[in-house]
């Protein structure tokens, strides 16, 4: 079936009370960047007082749950660490339950504080971040594997250097032991401008070095949607996932059993989501803060 348009204060009404969870994609469908998506503040404020449930679902892996929780704050909403579900946190959660990472082994981080936040906080000592200074043909040799290293561990990194990239090369080719994780691989990033190389697009470096290949946490993956229905015992019939991207959130969703609205403040456009080859969403509208409008 193709997907449905919310547009009437009938289909507001029929949709929220369809549900009992609502799962949201946070940069697209919340906000963009740095600025808050018109009338979503209002949005969430009244599902909550519908006594709704909400989780926010991010593939981001730049910014802790704690960071996440402040960002909310600065854009005029609230939301607790509970509620926040990022890719970061799903590879902690991951490697401490799933996995039952030694506790004599460190993960190596390619990635940023939001990722060596997350898994510090479940106990997995984290090395990698100095890894920044030049090096040379010359010096290379200097970069050796280590019996201590169980993981790599590969998240957005924006001081990415060849030196972190020689690094967990030799930790993932001279021991096969040593796992590989990535958070997300979103081919791009929809910066505040244009779009930029995502998290994916770094990925594909050490893959092609390697020839590994990685266990991917993010959306549309299934090892995060397991942690999320495992956290939140969701029950799929009467939750929707609400996102932005085709290929990610609605996919995600769709996996997940549960229903899905794209909204069109992010990278789908509305040709994009009404495609047959494209994963088919449940509803669309042109955006999440239309809910509260419709309601009125
Ligand atoms: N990865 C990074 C590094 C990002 O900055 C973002 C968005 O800001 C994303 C992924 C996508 O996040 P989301 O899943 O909330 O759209
Ligand atoms: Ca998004």
């Amino acid at each position: 079936m193709p997907p449905t348009l919310l547009a009437t204060r009938g289909d507001y009404e029929a949709f929220v009370d369809r549900y009992d969870t609502f799962l949201f994609d946070c940069d697209g469908v919340i906000w963009r960047g740095n600025i808050v998506i018109d009338n979503v503040p209002a949005t969430l404020d009244m599902l909550r007082k519908r006594g709704k449930r909400l989780i926010f679902v991010t593939n981001n892996s730049a910014t802790s749950r704690r960071d996440y929780v402040g960002k909310f704050a600065k854009l005029g909403m609230q939301a607790a660490v509970e509620e926040i579900f990022s890719s970061a946190y799903a590879t902690a959660v991951y490697l401490r339950d799933v996995v039952g990472f030694a506790s004599d082994k460190k993960a190596y981080v390619i990635g940023g504080s939001g990722i060596r936040n997350e898994l510090e906080e479940v106990g997995i000592a984290t090395v990698g971040q100095d890894d920044t200074a030049a090096i040379s043909l010359a010096t290379l040799g200097d970069v050796e594997p280590s019996a201590d290293v169980g993981a790599v561990v590969f998240g957005i990194d924006y001081d990415i250097s060849y030196r972190k990239l020689a690094n967990a090369h030799v930790n993932l080719t001279q021991n096969p032991d040593c796992l590989f994780i990535a958070t997300n691989d979103d081919r791009t990033l929809p910066g505040g401008k244009h779009v930029y190389p995502g998290t994916g697009a770094l990925l594909s470096t050490l893959i092609h070095s390697t020839q590994r290949t990685p266990l991917v946490m993010g959306k549309p993956n299934t090892p995060m949607l397991d942690c999320v229905m495992q956290k939140f015992h969701l029950d799929p019939a009467r939750s929707c996932m609400v996102g932005d991207r085709l290929d990610t959130d609605i996919l995600f969703g769709i996996k997940g059993g549960v229903s899905t609205l794209c909204v069109l403040t992010g990278v789908a456009d509305e040709a994009s989501v009404l495609s047959p080859s494209a994963p088919q969403a449940t509803y669309y509208m042109s955006s999440l803060g239309d809910l509260f409008e419709l309601a009125q």
